[in-house]
């Protein structure tokens, strides 16, 4: 080994299939010894992929990759430890799909248009009732 790879600022890498955070150590363990799937977490490792294609209403052809871990009450992945695995709604309606190109990741909580509008027709009804 000629060169120690820099190491990364925050010490953790992550998972290139599912975005999990590896530990900056197992991660570069793995790619010195030339891994299979190096850059992958256990959880993805330790699931074998098997591509089925479907022809989709309005997708088209579709390849989709069914879990083979466990699953929850939802029919959801879920790892070793019974977290969601590649948590998101599936745009492709498989929920146990781990095709990563067919989950949309969950977005952060914020204000919905319902919140923000019936917000407005307060403001509104409440400078109506005051100029009255
Ligand atoms: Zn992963
Ligand atoms: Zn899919």
């Amino acid at each position: 080994m000629s060169k120690v790879l820099d190491k990364a600022e925050t010490n953790f890498i992550f998972c290139k299939q599912c975005g999990i955070i590896i530990s900056y150590e197992v991660w570069y363990k793995r790619k010195v010894r030339n891994r299979d799937n190096w850059d992958h977490c256990r959880d993805c490792i330790a699931t074998p992929k098997k591509v089925e294609v479907f022809v989709h209403p309005s997708l088209g052809r579709i390849a989709c990759v069914p879990y083979v871990g466990e699953l929850n009450e939802q029919w959801q992945p879920i790892n070793a430890v019974g977290d969601l695995y590649l948590p998101g709604e599936r745009i492709c309606g498989h929920k146990d799909c781990v095709n990563s190109a067919h989950i949309l990741k969950p977005e952060p909580k914020t204000v919905s248009d319902v919140d923000l509008l019936l917000g407005l027709i307060e403001i509104q009804d409440f400078s109506k009732r005051a100029s009255a």
